[in-house]
């Protein structure tokens, strides 16, 4: 696996803040971060930005630490498979948590203590409102919340029944464990929040043992606290909770006391990142997994043929900042590309087979023509190519009745053979029903080989080709933005984000030819398919199946360029 070279010191305001709480002597000159995923789904791009910021300042301070912490502390929207799919993906990018994998479920008992601690110094209590009750009695932003008739129990009473809430006595959702705070404050978070709740609920790892469990803002600054964690960087929506983030930590005077940092979650274009709404495109059969590779997930962007490198450096351009926007999803595909370019074998392979006769070619004859792997990379060698008399061409590549700027094939007319020969079309074979081209005739000329040719003779199209006796059958699947609009949560109409579907995100071409080097070929391996764009071996069960990774045309570039920049 590799291990992510540290960004280069990266100048975003986390950043600063550490520097100077290291000069400042702050934490005993310690770094410590953590990612607290709640296994409640699979990763998607705006977690990576996230496990790319946490681990990444740890790798940026000497003796940096960062955590994997699963936020486990709801029950029933969380599953081992989550968990074992967060673990993959965080190590497919290139993290490592080594020896601190954490549950906020390891600390349910000292959470509880410190619950108990709470009510003991005045500070919770025992509430036995409905939920409805509850949020009438909140208030609004300009009306302020009312007391609740149970804010008064005597700290017996509150312990009494909180220790009867643990012990399984009372049903799911009759009372709950709250802060008292402040039913007037200006912020919402801090009129008595809930500590606890009574959910009777099988956890993933605790089994039955617990029938109350504690609430994210609870669980969570606890938790950070206990790990030892100096810097807990979140997104803006916690911005409004961090009061209550530190009127507990400040309440239970614990020793370590981490500074919460909020930044700006990471949106991109033609697509979404709420895990529950990606659950639903997936429940409805929008998608066939997590990992279908037309969803935002790690995981579907693995299989799409993504490599960890360009997800990173994608990370790294994005930035972090205080302000939300959308980043544009064609930098996503740059990063993708520009990494690509430098590892990707080229091959040949045809989507759309035509086929060519070399009716000046000896049957029976087979050269093997040489092939450079990667023109960026001057270690990945080449290899050899069959060539042979009957040969596949994309259909595209040929028209009857061809513009002047159609350098390619057409009647009467030369082209080269990547790696082979100058053809010259002589004759267009039809079906006599329905007027289909059926095969073309083409000579050869054989001072041409490797495509170049002794005479200075030029030719302005350069076509790939497979050798038909020796070709591959393949499947190959081209996908397009799951959206047709660039904010599909912004979509106003009834059916919200799913009026905004692209019924057209895959295409299926059932008869590819490829170069038959591909058979030895393992899963996941990324190719360049010469002129077409970069895929990946999705599987090979039966048949062989490419994804078509991203295509060659880059949209942002040219944006780049326009703009003068790179
Ligand atoms: P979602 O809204 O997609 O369900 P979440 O915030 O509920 O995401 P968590 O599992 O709680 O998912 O997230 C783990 C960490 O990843 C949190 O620290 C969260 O702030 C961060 N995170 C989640 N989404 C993004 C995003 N789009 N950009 C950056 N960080 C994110
Ligand atoms: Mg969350």
């Amino acid at each position: 696996m590799t291990t992510p070279n540290p960004p280069s010191p990266a100048s975003n305001f986390i950043h600063k803040i550490i520097t100077e709480d290291l000069e400042n002597q702050k934490n005993d000159g310690r770094v410590h971060t953590r990612f607290p995923p709640e296994p409640n789904g699979y990763l998607h791009i705006g977690h990576a930005k996230s496990i790319c910021l946490n681990f990444g300042i740890a790798a940026q301070f000497p003796g940096g630490l960062c955590n994997l912490r699963f936020d486990d502390t709801n029950p029933i929207k969380e599953e081992v498979e989550y968990v074992e799919a967060i673990e993959r993906d965080v190590q497919w990018l290139g993290f490592q948590w080594e020896d601190r994998l954490f549950y906020a479920s390891d600390y349910f008992e000292q959470l509880y203590q410190y619950a108990v601690q709470l009510i003991k110094m005045g500070k919770a209590y025992v509430c036995d409102l409905s939920a409805d009750e509850v949020r009438e009695h909140r208030g609004t932003l300009t009306r302020p919340g009312k007391d609740s008739p149970y804010r008064n129990r005597s700290v017996e009473e509150n312990l009494d029944l909180f220790s009867r809430m643990r012990a399984g006595e009372f049903a799911d959702g009759s009372r709950l464990l709250r802060a008292k705070i402040d039913m007037a404050s200006p912020n919402l978070n801090m009129r008595d929040p809930a500590l606890y709740r009574i959910l009777k609920s099988s956890h993933h790892r605790t089994g039955d043992q617990w029938p109350i469990y504690p609430m994210y803002d609870f669980a969570h600054c606890v938790s950070d606290s206990i790990e030892g964690i100096t810097h807990s960087i979140c997104t803006l929506e916690f911005e409004d909770h961090r009061p209550l983030y530190d009127w507990i930590l400040d309440e239970l005077k614990v020793e370590c006391h981490p500074q919460q940092i909020e930044f700006a979650r990471l949106n991109l274009s033609y697509t979404m990142m709420s895990k529950r709404k990606l659950l639903e495109l997936l429940e409805q059969g929008h998608v066939s997994g997590w990992d279908d590779p037309r969803m935002p997930t790690i995981a579907g962007l693995r299989r799409r043929g993504y490599t960890p490198e360009s997800i990173r450096d994608f990370c790294e351009r994005i930035g972090v900042a205080k302000a939300d926007s959308t980043v544009d999803i064609a930098l996503l595909e740059h990063c993708l590309r520009e990494d690509l370019n430098k590892r990707a074998l080229r091959v040949m392979a045809v989507m759309n087979p035509l086929r060519v006769v070399i009716t000046n070619y000896p049957e029976g004859q087979v050269e093997e023509m040489d092939a450079e792997n990667n023109p960026e990379d001057p270690d990945a060698g080449s290899r050899k190519v069959p060539f042979s008399r009957v040969l596949y061409v994309e259909r595209d590549d040929f028209m009857e009745d061809p513009p002047k700027k159609f350098f390619r094939l057409g009647p009467g007319r030369e082209v080269r053979l990547k790696h082979a020969y100058y053809i010259k079309c002589v004759e267009v074979v039809k079906d006599e029903e329905t007027g289909e081209v059926q095969e073309l005739r083409c000579t050869y000329d054989p001072d041409t080989r490797g495509g170049w040719s002794n005479d200075g003779r030029k030719v302005r199209g350069t076509l790939h080709w497979v050798s038909a006796e020796h070709s591959l059958e393949a499947e190959v699947q081209l996908y397009d933005h799951l959206f047709t609009k660039p904010d599909p949560e912004a979509e106003k109409s009834e059916e919200g984000y799913q009026a905004s579907l692209n019924p057209d995100s895959l295409e299926t071409l059932a008869s590819c030819q490829v170069e038959p080097g591909l058979a030895e070929a393992e899963v996941g391996t990324r190719y360049q398919f010469l002129r077409q764009g970069y895929f990946c071996i999705d599987s090979k069960e039966g048949k062989l199946v490419f994804n078509r990774t991203v295509s060659l045309r880059d949209s942002w570039g040219k944006i780049a360029k326009k703009q003068g920049g790179k």
